[in-house]
């Protein structure tokens, strides 16, 4: 089941989508945070009403990010596909390390959180070095911790996908940890709906990235280096996982920060993540003004 937060005559609603039509869900939430923290059995409860409700044509609703509340920063993995680690070796301005043996994870800052089809924000006086990455996303939908490899789908209520933009030289800026420069405002499209783990595999998934109309990431969630078991298995050793969490997976080869030449994001460029099963993120990235002392909600 495809679980969307969408914008409705001018009111944030519950959905599921479709194919081309959605089913408005009265359930007076402002996103599925709530839905995803009542575990897996709002699912069921959600399917075994479905037939009841009308459905309006998908063109009807904006799709705005699943979940826009968060009880911590989103968490992630990093350096997951090793053609991708590979390909950043000398581009690391020094900080190269060998092949890690265990999952390589960070976080990032809620506020990167934007819609499905939502504009990156960017910002030359930030950086210059504005970069995509096409990503799995998981959703933990049962607390846990220690939580067992063989165990660790039941944990997961759903999965997205996400464009983890990231600011190569912030990355490097600031003691060599990765927060900073992943985590500036309005950069990190999610979505566009949440597909819930019942009825999802994915071991196998392909997915893209595109940079106006030119495939530049291509891969299948196969070729992880750490499946999304191990991650879950490795991140909750003596850490709880509560649901409403979200874990990135990494993202493949092809970033721009590894091409020669080097490619990174400007003003109006188009980038499409897409994957099997999972939908679009169609984002514009839009040059706007990061410096300002006002803060926007
Ligand atoms: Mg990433």
């Amino acid at each position: 089941m495809r679980l969307a937060t969408v914008i409705h005559d001018h009111t944030r609603k519950l959905a599921v989508v479709e194919d081309d039509s959605v089913a408005l869900l009265d359930c007076g939430d402002v996103d599925l945070s709530g839905l995803v923290r009542a575990g897996l059995e709002s699912v069921d409860a959600i399917r075994s009403g479905l037939k009841k409700l009308d459905r309006i044509p998908l063109a009807d609703v904006k799709l705005v990010a699943p979940l826009t509340r968060f009880r911590r920063d989103i968490l992630c993995t990093g350096w997951n596909y090793w053609d991708h680690f590979s390909e950043g070796f000398g581009r690391r301005e020094g900080q190269d390390v060998d092949r890690p043996d265990r999952p390589t994870f960070f976080t990032k800052g809620p506020d990167t959180v934007i819609g499905p089809n939502d504009p990156i924000a960017l910002d030359e006086r930030i950086s210059s070095q504005w970069d995509y990455e096409a990503e799995l996303v998981v959703v933990i939908g049962k607390d846990g911790r220690n939580i067992p490899e063989s165990e660790a789908t039941t944990h997961i209520f759903g999965y997205m996908l996400a464009n983890d933009v990231s600011v190569r030289d912030l990355q490097r800026a600031h003691g060599g940890q990765w927060l900073k420069g992943k985590s500036i405002d309005n950069t990190m499209p999610i979505g566009p709906w949440l597909t819930t783990a019942d009825d999802f595999d994915a071991s196998n998934v392909k997915f893209e990235c595109t940079l106006n109309g030119q495939v530049v990431q291509s891969a299948t969630t196969a070729q992880m280096a750490f499946s999304i078991p191990r991650l879950i298995s490795e991140l909750s050793e003596g850490m709880t996982l509560r649901s409403g969490d979200v874990l990135l997976t990494g993202t493949p080869t092809g970033v721009g920060n590894a091409r020669t030449p080097q490619l990174f994001l400007k003003d109006g460029d188009q980038l499409i993540v897409r994957g099997e099963g999972l939908g679009e993120l169609r984002n514009e990235v839009r040059a706007v003004d990061l410096t300002s002392y006002e803060v926007r909600i």
